[in-house]
């Protein structure tokens, strides 16, 4: 990736979503100052720091909205153990009765469309999601709702037809289902990378440092230090962290963001068999009775993609082994040999692991920092939150344009307790 200077501004323009060119909350007009003028930073410097998902569309943001932007990463833009550095992520619109994510989703996903439009390679699949279940609970009976009212063309399947539609699936068991048509896979790292390199051509600045937070005056960060022994400073820092947030903000956020172990598998499928293609397999998620199991078709030849979204143990992920354990193994097979009969005796092809990086109830965190308010803390995507980076990223990015507050009580700092209750799916 090279640091690139002067790149005009409508390099960015293909990334504008209908909604901010025609909202742009928060008293600040991201689009506005896309359109107007090219990002000079005359709006004050803010350094960014973590170029995950969350990270990167903040910078994104920002930098278009004509500020000086500096991002920064330890280890690179959705680097190995970056909860944003897997090969694929869903983007879903289904959410029970959370319309919140829903919306979000949905923002989102023109903006990610708009990137795999001007990508080389495709950020975005569109396979579909399908969601099944034993019975047409809260949750399918909500997200259908949900879509009624934001206008999404989803339906819910019968069993015949989903065993027409998508013969892979063994759906023995299943009552109900419902197919959410415009929405896939995005490719996590791929995604990430290609925003960083956008960035930097648009005339963002990049550093590759570890970044602690270095001196306070008045109640605000003045500088950040970096592990080459350089002060960096700014007028604002975000601090888009990941499952890293509670490790530099310890008495803050290592009570509040809990990191669990994650494993992900992906199988071949037989050969020649067409099923498992993303034309012919959504993206799906079982139920199962409360105990979700979900996956992807085989994108890229990468494998037919199974995992348990259940929250694994607790992990640092600096240390945490990467080596996917028997157990987690099994109990795949066991799942896929049940649903997926003709991938029995598969052969694996991959394995990952990985951690969630998880707020109380899975609700993100979009504030201010109690003590230094030019510091942002972003984070707690919790095994949902990478399809939304681009609208996390643009409320980030006008929380510290505008200098305000944040207004929306899911995403503060407040409602973010101690001990873990997942109530967001
Ligand atoms: C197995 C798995 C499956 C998932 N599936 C889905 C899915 O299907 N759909 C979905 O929407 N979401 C999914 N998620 C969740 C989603 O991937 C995450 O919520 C999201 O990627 C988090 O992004 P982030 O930017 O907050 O964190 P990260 O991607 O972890 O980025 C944080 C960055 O901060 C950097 N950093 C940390 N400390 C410092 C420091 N002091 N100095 C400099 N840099 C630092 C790190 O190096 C890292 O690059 C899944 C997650 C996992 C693990």
């Amino acid at each position: 990736m090279t640091k690139g200077s002067g790149t005009p501004a409508n390099m960015l323009l293909p990334l504008l979503t209908r909604r901010s060119l025609l909202t742009g909350a928060g008293g600040v007009s991201v689009s506005a100052s896309l359109l107007g003028a090219a990002p000079n930073g005359s709006k004050g410097h803010v350094a960014v720091i973590g170029a995950g998902v969350f990270g990167a569309w903040t910078a994104h943001h920002l930098l278009a909205a004509g500020h000086k932007v500096t991002l920064i990463d330890a280890h690179g833009p959705a680097h190995s153990r970056a909860s944003s550095g897997g090969e694929s992520r869903m983007t879903r619109a289904a959410y029970g009765k959370d319309e919140i994510y829903a919306r979000m989703a949905s923002d989102s996903l023109s903006q990610w469309k708009n990137l795999s439009l001007v990508s080389g390679l495709p950020i975005f699949h569109e396979t579909g999601v399908l969601f099944f279940s034993a019975a047409r609970d809260a949750y399918l009976t909500d997200s259908i709702a949900v879509a009624r009212r934001l206008k999404l063309p989803t339906e819910e399947l019968t069993p015949a037809e989903m065993a027409r539609r998508y013969p892979a699936i063994d759906f023995t068991g299943i009552t109900t289902g419902l197919i959410e048509p415009g929405f896939g896979a995005l490719m996590a790292r791929r995604s990430v990378q290609t925003l960083v390199d956008r960035f930097v051509r648009a005339g963002g600045h990049w550093r590759h440092a570890e970044a602690r937070p270095g001196a306070s005056r008045g109640g605000k960060l003045t500088n950040l230090r970096l592990s080459d022994n350089s002060l960096l400073e700014a007028d604002q820092f975000v601090f888009a962290l990941g499952p890293w947030l509670g490790k530099t903000f310890p008495a803050l956020l290592a009570d509040r963001i809990f990191a669990t172990r994650q494993e992900v598998f992906f199988f071949a499928a037989p050969a020649g068999d067409k099923r498992f293609g993303p034309g012919a397999m959504p993206g799906w998620a079982d139920m199962n009775g409360g105990d979700l199991y979900y996956g992807f078709p085989d994108l890229e030849g990468r494998g037919v993609k199974f995992a348990r979204d259940t929250h694994g143990v607790r992990v640092d992920p600096d240390i945490q082994s990467r080596k996917p354990t028997d157990a987690a193994l099994a109990e795949i097979i066991a799942f896929r040999d049940r649903r997926f009969p003709s991938l029995r005796s598969a052969p694996l092809t991959e394995s990952r692991v990985c951690q969630y990086e998880n707020s109380s109830n899975g609700d993100f965190l979009i504030d201010r920092h109690p003590t230094m308010s030019n510091v942002i803390l972003v984070g707690g995507g919790s095994g949902h939150g990478f399809k939304h980076g681009p609208e996390v990223g643009r409320i980030a990015a006008e929380i510290a344009a505008s200098g305000g507050a944040q207004t929306e009580p899911r995403f503060t700092l407040a409602t973010k307790a101690t001990t873990q209750a997942r109530a967001v799916h």
